[in-house]
């Protein structure tokens, strides 16, 4: 994809503006770091967004870490407890952590004029790579209330690169290095996000046994507590004694998260027939999903920004969203969707949104609108564009 296609979105002059600041920056070689090739909202950005720095002239190359489960079980804990959870960070354990990431700093040479590594998986790379140009920590988090003791572990490595990038300003920590706030965006022309016509979506459907005889309300999320799956069947149980309809859990295991099958299994244990849990990986199941939905649940308890609402938000569907993180960027409450708190507001709302069609049709104007304006890759690829200049200065 070429950043011209962009054009029909976003218009003449923003594509004419992202190509003149592409342009002292040929050639450049980049380099991007994350822990998987697949699955959650780091891998789902970095594809597109790879290609498109490569389509403005920079060398671009992404790559992905490797380690055995015991360094994806403590990273997946180090995850959690940056969103608040408790750790018992051992000596042991973070030996394992420092020790595969450097196991990975000899694999991998990171000798890029820019290297951006994303997330606390390959944080301390940056130990054991001889700087060519800056490197930037993009951590994707909800840093709102880190573990004050992991902070404390982690802040050294931090402190190691020269500048991060965070979501919202909120997620600010004390640090030494510069910090700059943007939020992710989405891909329009991915299989995801692009037009369907009613007869696929139909297909998609009658192939999982998805049944649209009654509205449908859609969760599409990787299986992790801090989507609160549990919260969303609740909201759903109360919400369908005032109208009928379906819910759609879709979800999804990300190489880098140990814990989806337990929370896969935990959810399993709701048995109705308008209940449909699945794990599929299908991603025009997810398009149709988010398109045909009457709404869509992000009950996030955590959140450092909802790739998922903004997919759903861009297709013209109202979502119901946690009240946290990105997500209170993202939805203007009662504007362009609904923020809630509990699982009574998220109930409330749905059923606000199942019973009028007329609001349904208002939410999700002003939501395909904001995201045309806000949340659309041509716009995180020139926060980056400036950022690689800052340092040319
Ligand atoms: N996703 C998917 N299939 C699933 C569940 C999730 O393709 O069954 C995608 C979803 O569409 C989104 C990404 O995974 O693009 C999740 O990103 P988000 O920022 O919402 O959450 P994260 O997983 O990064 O916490």
């Amino acid at each position: 994809m070429q950043v011209e296609h962009y054009e029909r979105y976003v218009g003449a002059e923003v594509v004419e503006r992202i190509l003149e600041k592409a342009r002292p920056l040929q050639d450049l070689r980049v380099a991007h770091v994350n822990s998987t090739y697949y699955g959650g909202g780091v891998a789902e950005l970095l594809s597109p967004l790879t290609l498109l720095m490569n389509s403005v002239g920079m060398v671009t190359e992404w790559r992905a870490i490797q380690g055995p489960p015991d360094f994806f079980n403590i990273t997946k804990k180090m995850h959690n407890a940056l969103q608040g959870a408790d750790i018992h960070l051992t000596p042991l354990k973070a030996n394992i952590y420092e020790e595969v990431v450097y196991e990975n700093a000899v694999r991998n040479r990171l000798d890029h004029d820019r290297v951006v590594i994303h997330d606390p998986q390959p944080l301390p790379i940056v130990r054991h790579s001889r700087k060519r140009g800056p490197w930037i920590w993009r951590c994707h988090v909800d840093l709102s209330r880190p573990d004050p003791a992991l902070w404390a572990y982690l802040k050294p490595f931090v402190e190691q690169y020269d500048a991060t990038v965070l979501s919202i300003p909120e997620y600010a920590r004390e640090l030494s290095i510069p910090q700059v706030f943007f939020m992710p965006a989405i891909d329009p022309f991915s299989i995801k996000n692009r037009e369907m016509s009613e007869g696929e979506m139909d297909e998609r459907f009658a192939h999982h046994h998805i049944p649209t005889d009654l509205p449908l309300v859609v969760q599409v999320s990787r299986f992790d507590r801090w989507k609160d799956p549990e919260g969303v069947v609740a909201a759903w149980q109360l919400a369908r004694k005032e109208v009928p309809c379906t819910l759609v859990l879709l979800g999804n295991m990300a190489v880098d998260d140990p814990e989806g099958l337990d929370v896969y299994a935990e959810v399993m244990r709701h048995q109705d027939e308008r209940l449909i849990i699945l794990s599929r990986e299908d991603t025009a199941l997810v398009n149709a999903l988010q398109r045909r939905a009457a709404v869509v649940v992000q009950k996030s308890l955590r959140e450092g920004f909802g790739l998922t609402v903004a997919e759903a938000m861009w297709k013209g569907t109202p979502v119901v969203g946690g009240n946290v993180g990105g997500i209170r960027h993202q939805i203007e409450d009662g504007y362009s969707g609904f923020l809630v708190d509990s699982v009574e507001q998220c109930a409330a709302r749905i059923v606000q949104v199942l019973k009028s069609p007329r609001l349904r049709h208002q939410l999700g104007q002003h939501a395909h609108e904001t995201v045309r304006r806000r949340f659309l890759l041509t716009r995180y690829l020139e926060q980056y564009l400036d950022l690689f200049s800052a340092f040319e200065a």
